[in-house]
């Protein structure tokens, strides 16, 4: 049985956070594990440089409540590291550390400044032979996983599992979306790269979350937890359900339990919550049809299948908010977008619908519509 421990947090109050982590380490244990020279890393997501309020990137006081409670107990040798969607280098990071609000004392202390990289083989079984990590991943003896809770347009759900995507350095993220360019392979790729960075314990931040089109243009949606475990799996099904979703729909959580690593029984410890309702809306990209109240109950699967095999959902420009700065077209996997006078122009043909376009816009131009596959 897998345990993940639930704290009610109302806010991003300092003392209030720092308790919050007091009550999960103290139910995980965490403080057992380390020693005063431990490598800690602290893996958040910074998908890109946003403020705090907008609930895309972990917010700066769980690092410094997780990072007050590690000094405070003598465990200093830590390192804040992520990298972004866009390049991993010392200017574009210092620019996401600012907008991200991490230039704060207690935090910019421990701010990563190693751009290299290298690569680590997976587990025997494994279909990737190897990931190439950021290298304060391949340095650390100790990860706690720092994920924010949000929607996402291709994997519906960015928790503790699409998290550790961000240990792939800059624009290696885009190449593995070309490599996987189907849901169910990049799915069970992302099973592989947890197997392989295997985060020792995971600590989500739910308390600002975002739904509807995360993970960088959704809406925030106030649901005051913070969840934390030692198995990142049993960790996402207790965030999923919390969102009032299926796990079993999620497609990393089908690939986890394809390749065992579902969890057997999740149980849920502390201030358990009733799940959120109404449900966390979807982003456009994953929503149904549509034609539930059109159809009969019996035939909704096998209409939606039927849909699915024609339709496919592809990001739409709107070019009166594209202002022409090309995030789209370098996070791209398939190098398909043009910036035409000074516009973003996608065709869908050689798409794959990664949705990595509408995830970096800093403007929200790209939304999702449906089209006949291909065209
Ligand atoms: S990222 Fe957004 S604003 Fe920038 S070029 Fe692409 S669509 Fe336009
Ligand atoms: S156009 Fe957007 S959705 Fe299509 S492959 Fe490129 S990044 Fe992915």
């Amino acid at each position: 049985m897998s345990v993940v421990h639930a704290v009610k947090v109302p806010s991003y109050d300092p003392e209030l956070v720092y308790s919050a982590v007091c009550r999960h380490f103290e139910a995980l244990g965490v403080e057992k594990d380390l020693r005063p020279q431990t490598r800690v890393l602290l893996k958040p997501n910074l998908l890109y440089g946003k403020k705090p309020e907008a609930a895309v990137t972990t917010n700066p006081a769980i690092l410094k409540a997780v990072i007050r409670w590690l000094t405070e107990r003598g465990f200093t040798n830590i390192v804040v590291a992520d990298s972004s969607g866009g390049l991993f280098n010392a200017e574009y990071m210092r620019g996401v550390y600012a907008a991200s609000g991490l230039n704060i004392p207690g935090v910019q202390e421990y701010l990563n400044r190693d751009f290299t990289f290298g690569t680590r083989n997976t587990p025997p079984g494994c279909a990737v032979r190897s990931f190439n990590l950021i290298t304060p991943v391949l340095e650390a003896d100790y990860i706690i996983n720092l994920p924010k809770l949000k929607t996402h347009a291709m994997t519906t759900v960015s928790a503790g599992v699409k998290n550790l995507f961000g240990t792939i350095p800059g624009l290696q993220k885009p190449d593995m979306h070309r490599r996987y360019p189907e849901l169910a392979g990049f799915a069970r790729m992302l099973c592989e790269l947890e197997m392989t960075v295997k985060p020792d314990v995971t600590f989500l931040d739910a308390i600002d979350s975002m739904e509807g089109n995360g993970p960088g243009g959704g809406t925030v949606r106030h649901t005051g937890m913070t969840f934390a475990s030692r198995d990142v799996f049993a960790l996402d099904v207790a965030a999923v359900e919390f969102m009032g979703l299926d796990p079993l729909e999620i497609p990393h959580l089908k690939a986890a339990r394809e390749l065992g690593l579902y969890p057997e029984r999740v149980e849920v410890t502390g201030d358990k919550p009733a799940p959120c309702s109404p449900a966390f809306r979807l982003p456009d990209a994953v929503k149904s049809t549509g034609f539930d109240d059109a159809v009969p109950k019996f035939l909704r699967k096998p209409t939606e299948k039927v849909l699915d095999a024609l339709l496919r959902s592809y990001p739409h420009v709107d070019r009166s908010k594209c202002v022409g700065c090309g995030k789209c077209a370098e996070s791209c996997p398939r190098k398909i977008i043009k910036i035409v006078d000074k516009k973003a122009s996608m065709p869908r043909k050689d798409c794959i619908s990664c949705f990595c376009c509408q995830e970096m816009c800093p403007v929200h131009a790209i939304s999702v519509k449906r089209g006949l596959r291909g065209m």
